[in-house]
């Protein structure tokens, strides 16, 4: 995950580690190496000047510990800092209230929301809800046979949608169907499209407005980066997210979606997914990603 900022950042901290005092400019020019390495990951440039900025106030003016070298010191602030970046600490899913509570994933076609579906039922099941699921993506019939195909394998009851329904009818649907199957938690997969259109944000809103869910989870492709920045934007701005789940974090993604996503539309971060498979669902630990970067 994210192996070339990993091995750029831990190879600018060996280098520090090797010094027995640091001097100012030593630690400037390191962190000028971290920035480079961040804007090569896809940082978004705001997101990386701010974070090297907080990092350098931080490190030069920073109590001495002598447990720790000054090299030790500036890898452990810039460890909180990424930390903070992220959005310090997990936030976990607000289902509280009156059963069943919804939740909205939305996003880009071929995101991994139909997928992230499955695996967040499958991981609300193991935490002891009672999801179901409600395909309300009648624009591609395979999504909601997909579904059905997950619900079976889940062992998860699925609404059985047809493509000749109306999203808005089948989220009316909705609630009754949860009760009568006994489900507490309605997983609603939405329609999504190659590019972000105003038809599919209406669209959304009017779901919203029928489900009043209680999380609407953007899903987006890690790999792409910057572009997964700009649509958690539009999505926020559009509909309000509650958070984002980033997948495809077990490919070759360059970190920038994960480092600045949190930054630059203040939605947090809830699940990562690394992998194709149901169980590939991680939820999202900043302080964890922090060390798994810095190594
Ligand atoms: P949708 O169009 O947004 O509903 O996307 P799908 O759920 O159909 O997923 C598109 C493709 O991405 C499928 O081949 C999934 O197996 C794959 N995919 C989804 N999530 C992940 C992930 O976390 N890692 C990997 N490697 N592939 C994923």
């Amino acid at each position: 995950m994210f192996d070339s900022l990993s091995t750029k950042l831990q190879k600018v901290f060996r280098h520090l580690k090797g010094y027995g005092k640091l001097t100012e400019q030593n630690i400037q020019d390191a962190l000028r190496e971290v920035r480079l390495a961040l804007l090569e990951a896809d940082v978004h440039y705001k997101v990386a000047k701010d974070f090297i900025a907080k990092v350098a106030e931080r490190a030069v003016g920073q109590e001495v510990m002598r447990s720790l070298t000054p090299g030790q010191q500036v890898i452990k602030i810039v460890h909180e800092s990424l930390t903070e970046l992220m959005g310090g600490t997990a936030m976990p899913l607000d289902l509280s209230g009156k059963p069943p509570q919804g939740i909205m994933l939305v996003g880009l076609q071929g995101s991994g929301k139909t997928t992230t579906a499955g695996k967040l039922a499958r991981h609300l099941s193991k935490s002891g809800r009672k999801p179901c699921l409600i395909p309300a993506d009648v624009y591609r019939p395979a999504a909601i046979d997909q579904l059905i195909t997950l619900g079976r394998q889940l062992n998860i009851p699925v609404y059985a949608a047809s493509s000749r329904d109306k999203p808005e009818e089948i989220a009316a649907s909705a609630a009754a169907f949860a009760k009568e199957s006994q489900s507490d938690v309605m997983l609603v997969d939405t329609a999504g499209r190659l590019h972000i259109d105003t038809e599919l944000m209406d669209e959304l809103k009017r779901l919203k407005n029928i489900l009043h869910p209680k999380e609407i989870l953007l899903v987006a492709d890690a790999m792409t980066g910057q572009d997964a920045v700009q649509v958690a934007g539009a999505f926020h701005d559009a509909v309000g997210l509650t958070g984002v789940i980033l997948t495809k974090l077990d490919g070759d993604a360059r970190g920038g979606a994960a480092l600045s996503i949190k930054a630059v539309t203040g939605c947090p971060i809830k699940f990562v997914g690394v992998g194709e498979k149901l169980d590939a669902l991680e939820v999202f630990h900043p302080d964890r990603m922090s060390s798994r970067i810095l190594g």
